[in-house]
């Protein structure tokens, strides 16, 4: 094997994907590929609905279609790859848009797909489904004929999706356009005054001091009143489109198709609504605990995602923080341990911190290569400690499913953050076990642990909660700001409990919280509840049963694509999703970190404004 190299200005080696960008490789690659999505778009469109006079040729179609999406995905894995690293490179801001373009035309494939599954006979589907070279599609197959059954006429979803382009995704981007050009009046608790983009409001409501926490609360809400008439339309107009087509396609509930999207059940969401609920007041404890060591009674709503105010840290290098995740995944566990070690030997990850790379980060993978590719900027904190486990665990899971079929592979946001997070706990797990981590390094991620907690068990809840009655009150006429301001209000006091300041609402959430006006995805906040206590629980599993649980897990990762949550859960490590009992434990878990940290504050929390050697 020849050694890794790094492209230019990059850290990682793109070069399995393509020798040079734009080399002779990669043109023959797209020239080959849009040919055979074109040709592919009009033997489909030809064909009748799936009978079985015609099934050779749809299985020829099929089998087709998801070697394209490979490629796709191949393609769409590399140029993502380098846009993140050089974000104002034309050349790959140019090649961007060219994908844009193939996957718009690659969505008029599936358009096809469903129909040839739409009001089909079982005893046709099921032949179709036992065919030797689908086996192992049945379950992508079965998604796609539900779904199927919930689409209009194809003239009318062709309507759908032109007008779509003016209507609901437009109230998409004038929401998108009017919060990126807001602005706020930043009043300093020294008195100096800056205007900031709403953007740069989230840092400051993180500050770990309260007053300019308060600040940028204030500031930023007295901004969002200013547009308050323009997100309250959007969102009437993005879930009103919603509500109106749900009637046209025969959707039973609103809530069907988040559900779908999600690959669970109704009686699941129920149950881990039921236990967030029935536990709330673990969630509250956390809140309640971190306003005593803030020297407050209760929190108001800017205070949630306030850190308590530990000292200063040394900064940990990237050679140091690679070597603190991949010792403790192979203390614990040898197998991610040994993948870790090969990622860094590889050159999967790109990590400098340099002008001109997006934020944030992610994992992305190729089916063709079977290969992964990180993206992060490690700023030597040990947030970007735990982001780098958590990015492993991403890749780990790809590496799970590299023997899957394409078809296989597509697994729901539900189930898209079990490996990651499994990954962060070992990480924090490891740390706080190692006699050498210092006190104070122990106390700030068990602080990031419990923090997560709160969100995930109480603000998201909120946003669902707020979401569902919205679409309730919808379905017989707008909301208008004032309804709005105070259904967030309530829904926020119900959640929260005594543990919320009278007063300390956030009656604008709705509006600041753009999650709510993305029109691609609805519901978009609860599956990230979902997939932290899901993990959780695998993790709490793990904790009692040791390695043996091990094979399981791998298990459970590689059927992630293959089945309903419900399912993957039952037959990898045989737990009952639609049972509260699931969730209690994994809320419950919880209680340990908190525990934890409580011992460990008062040794390395500065009182009085004097810093504990
Ligand atoms: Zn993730």
């Amino acid at each position: 094997m020849s050694e890794a190299n790094a492209e230019p200005g990059m850290n990682w080696d793109l070069s399995a994907f393509f020798p040079e960008f734009n080399g002779p490789d990669m043109k023959v690659f797209k020239a080959s590929l849009r040919e055979d999505v074109k040709s592919l778009l009009e033997s489909a469109g030809g064909l009748d609905a799936l009978c079985p006079e015609n099934a050779v040729e749809w299985e020829e179609i099929f089998l087709r279609s998801e070697e394209t999406l490979s490629r796709l995905v191949h393609l769409g894995s590399y140029v993502g790859c380098l846009t993140a690293a050089d974000a104002g490179n034309e050349d790959y801001m140019k090649e961007e848009g060219n994908l844009a373009l193939l996957s718009a035309e690659f969505s008029k494939l599936e358009v096809e797909l469903l129909r040839s599954l739409k009001q089909i006979p079982d005893d046709v589907f099921e032949s179709f489904c036992q065919r030797e070279s689908l086996a192992g599609a049945k379950h992508f197959l079965s998604r796609t004929r539900i779904e199927s059954k919930f689409t209009m006429s194809a003239e009318l979803e062709a309507l759908r999706a032109d007008l779509g382009v003016d209507g609901i995704e437009a109230w998409g981007r004038l929401y998108d356009t009017v919060s990126g050009k807001l602005e706020f009046d930043m009043v300093y608790p020294d008195g100096k005054k800056e205007r900031l983009p709403i953007s740069q409001r989230r840092s400051l409501m993180e500050n770990s001091d309260r007053d300019t926490r308060r600040a940028a609360f204030l500031g930023g809400n007295a901004a969002w009143e200013t547009v308050e008439d323009v997100a309250a339309s959007a969102l009437n107009a993005i879930s009103g489109t919603r509500l109106t087509l749900n009637g046209y396609r025969q959707v039973p509930h609103f809530l069907e198709v988040a559900l779908f999207q999600s690959a669970i059940t109704k009686k699941t969401l129920d149950a881990m609504f039921e236990a967030i609920f029935s536990e709330i007041e673990l969630a509250r404890s956390i809140l309640k605990y971190k306003a005593g060591a803030m020297g407050i009674d209760r929190i108001s709503w800017y205070d949630m995602g306030a850190p308590l105010p530990f000292p200063d840290l040394d900064p940990i290098s990237w050679e140091d923080g690679k070597a603190l995740v991949q010792i403790a995944f192979e203390r614990s566990y040898p197998n991610l341990g040994r993948f870790t070690q090969s990622i860094y030997d590889k050159l999967w990850i790109d990590w400098e911190p340099r002008s001109g790379k997006r934020p944030g980060g992610f994992c992305t993978s190729s089916m063709e290569i079977g290969e992964s590719r990180i993206f992060m900027t490690f700023n030597d904190t040990m947030g970007d400690v735990l982001t780098l486990a958590h990015e492993a665990g991403h890749a780990f899971h790809s590496f799970t499913l590299k023997e899957e079929r394409a078809y296989s592979r597509l697994y729901p946001m539900t189930l898209a953050e079990s490996a990651s997070t499994f990954g962060e706990m070992i990480l924090a797990d490891g740390v706080i076990a190692d006699a050498d981590t210092e006190d104070v390094q122990k106390a700030m991620i068990l602080d990031m642990e419990v923090s997560h907690g709160a969100v995930y068990l109480m603000d998201i809840p909120v946003r669902f909660k707020f979401e569902e009655a919205m679409y309730e009150e919808r379905s017989s006429g707008e909301l208008s700001v004032s309804r709005l301001k105070e259904l967030m209000a309530e829904t926020q006091r119900e959640v929260f409990g005594d543990v919320l300041d009278e007063g300390g609402e956030d009656p604008y959430f709705w509006a600041s919280k753009l999650h709510f006006y993305i029109t691609g995805a609805t519901f978009y906040n609860f599956p990230y509840t979902f997939g932290f206590l899901l993990s959780r629980g695998l993790f709490a599993r793990f904790k009692s049963e040791g390695p043996d649980f091990l094979p399981r897990y791998e298990e459970f990762l590689r059927l992630t694509g293959n089945d309903t949550a419900e399912n993957v859960a039952m037959r990898s490590i045989g737990c009952n999703l639609e049972a509260p009992d699931f969730w209690v434990e994994a809320i419950r878990s919880m209680g340990q970190p908190l525990t934890e940290l409580q011992e460990l504050v008062p040794r390395v929390l500065p009182k009085d404004g004097e810093a504990v050697s």
